[in-house]
């Protein structure tokens, strides 16, 4: 029986191990950390009881994923859950746009520009089984699905600043700013507006759910399934060196590619090395948790109702500040996205106090406190949020890094979304997966298709794998 070490519990570390476990091999995970998940870790922060989800928070393209959804999670624990609002993005005045899955609704709140919202998003909605098969996967290589996917690239290739232009209203135009702005990257780069198009197909297609029981349900249900098949999880092990892995026909690392870099040493081919040392880094996250009485007091109602609500107004306001923080600056109004999980999974609160969680996109390896300056934002919308926090916890970009090693100076997505990296991370080449080194392979959020908790990154490499392995896919 051939075997396989996964490097990082991550949900990509975790789909890797699954799919090689499910195609007969013995997998054992290695993490370096106490806690299993990466980027799905769930606990207590504030108050005891409360459940704050570390990292991940809303999952679109977890309940989207093809991988997630080939499991039956739900015979392994996960359940999603949906607020009744999907997202909503405040403006002044108590206005705000509203995002539901239905897109009629959506698109009637979004008065004249409803119906080219409707054009872009209904129709790549409808064909998303398609088209998932399509984008989850390396862009360089024979596309799969070309018409739907062409249909895609018109309006994920250009700027979102160019994108936006397709509507007049600033309800539509900051609704689509926000979307964009998952990106964490300046909203007038090409390819800016890909991140923005798929959470906002996802919204039309399965809504944005949290995990019920926290984001860290996902990773147990993955070990769960993992188990199963015979695999293990170790924690507590942070590998430095291949000679830390011990013999293995395949080496699966859920890592940065700088730290696989370091790992793989001399061993790593030069070409491979220099795009490992070169693949950059994006800005960074900064956030809050908080324990709320009575919830966040939003001036507009749908928001008290929304699982997600982007803080950041006008769509100028929000490109202005991805700009500055991808310049180095910390704006004085950045982009806040907020969670508010208890609303789909209201076991999370204790009696009327909630967690909520709020984060900045503040520059990479920013060493400031952006507290005050994230307090002030919900502030802007929801007058006297300050009053009704009764604990707090702070992670800083520093802390991510602490945590988490892949969150290199805070960067929470594992890479910059610039143009190229979108294209083709973690360097030009067919297989992103494989790094040169024989039975080595890189299965983190570096690689295609990039951040989000959907394992698309881990399973692609582990089929990757197994083709050289010649063993039949599961
Ligand atoms: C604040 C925040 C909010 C987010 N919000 C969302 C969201 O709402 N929805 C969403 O879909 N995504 C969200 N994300 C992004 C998502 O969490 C990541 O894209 C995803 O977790 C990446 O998965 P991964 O498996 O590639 O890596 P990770 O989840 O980063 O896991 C890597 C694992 O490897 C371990 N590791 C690192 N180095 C070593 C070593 N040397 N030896 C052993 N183990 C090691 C780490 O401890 C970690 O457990 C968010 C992330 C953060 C931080």
């Amino acid at each position: 029986m051939s075997n396989a070490v996964v490097v990082g519990s991550g949900p990509n570390g975790l789909a890797a191990a699954v799919t090689l476990a499910r195609a007969g091999l013995s997998v054992t995970v290695l993490e370096a950390e106490s806690d299993i998940g990466g980027g799905t870790r769930s606990g207590e922060l504030t108050i005891p009881g409360l459940l704050h989800d570390h990292c991940s928070a809303i999952h679109p393209t977890g309940v989207g994923s093809p991988f997630l959804r080939s499991l039956d999670l739900a015979s392994h624990g996960l359940h999603w859950a949906f607020p009744d609002v999907d997202l909503t993005h405040p403006l002044e005045g108590g206005d705000s746009a509203v995002l539901v899955r239905a897109l009629d609704e959506t698109a009637a709140g979004l008065g004249r520009d409803g119906r080219a919202w409707k054009a872009l998003f209904g129709p790549l909605a409808r064909r998303y089984d398609v088209l998932a098969d399509a984008i989850f996967r390396p862009v360089l290589g024979i596309p799969r699905h070309p018409v739907v996917l062409a249909r895609f690239g018109l309006a994920a290739l250009p700027p979102a600043s160019l994108v936006a232009r397709l509507w007049r209203t600033e309800r539509a135009r900051a609704l689509f700013a926000g979307l964009a702005a998952h990106a964490i990257a300046p909203l007038t780069l090409p390819t800016s507006s890909a991140v923005g198009l798929v959470q906002g197909i996802l919204a039309h297609r399965h809504g944005w759910p949290v995990a019920r029981g926290g984001s860290a349900a996902i990773a147990r249900a993955l070990v769960s399934v993992l188990q199963r098949h015979g695999g293990t999880v170790e924690t507590g092990v942070r590998v430095t060196s291949l000679a830390d892995v011990g013999p293995a026909d395949v080496v699966m690392l859920d890592l940065a590619p700088k730290t696989a870099a370091r790992i793989l040493g001399d061993r790593l081919p030069p070409r491979v090395a220099r795009a490992y040392h070169a693949y950059r880094h994006g800005p960074a996250a900064f956030k809050v948790d908080l324990a709320v009485e009575g919830g966040i007091p939003w001036a507009d109602e749908a928001s008290r109702r929304a699982g997600t609500v982007h803080v950041g107004g006008t769509f100028a306001e929000i490109a202005y500040a991805e700009r500055e923080v991808s310049r180095g600056r910390l704006p004085e109004r950045p982009f806040v996205l907020v969670g508010q999980q208890y609303l789909a999974d209201p076991d999370r609160s204790v009696g009327d106090v909630h967690p909520v969680y709020a984060y900045a996109h503040v520059p990479h390896g920013y060493t400031g406190d952006a507290t005050e300056i994230i307090l002030d934002q919900l502030d802007r919308f929801a007058p006297g949020v300050r009053d009704r926090i009764v604990a707090m916890s702070v992670t800083t970009p520093a802390n991510f890094e602490r945590d988490n090693a892949n969150y290199l100076g805070g960067d929470i997505i594992t890479g910059a979304n610039s143009a190229r990296q979108v294209l083709t991370r973690p360097r030009i080449t067919t297989d992103p997966y494989s790094t040169g080194v024989p039975g080595v392979y890189l299965c983190s959020a570096a690689t295609p298709p990039g951040a989000g908790v959907h394992g698309m990154c881990g399973y692609n490499a582990a089929r990757s794998a197994l083709r050289r392995l010649r063993i039949p896919l599961p």
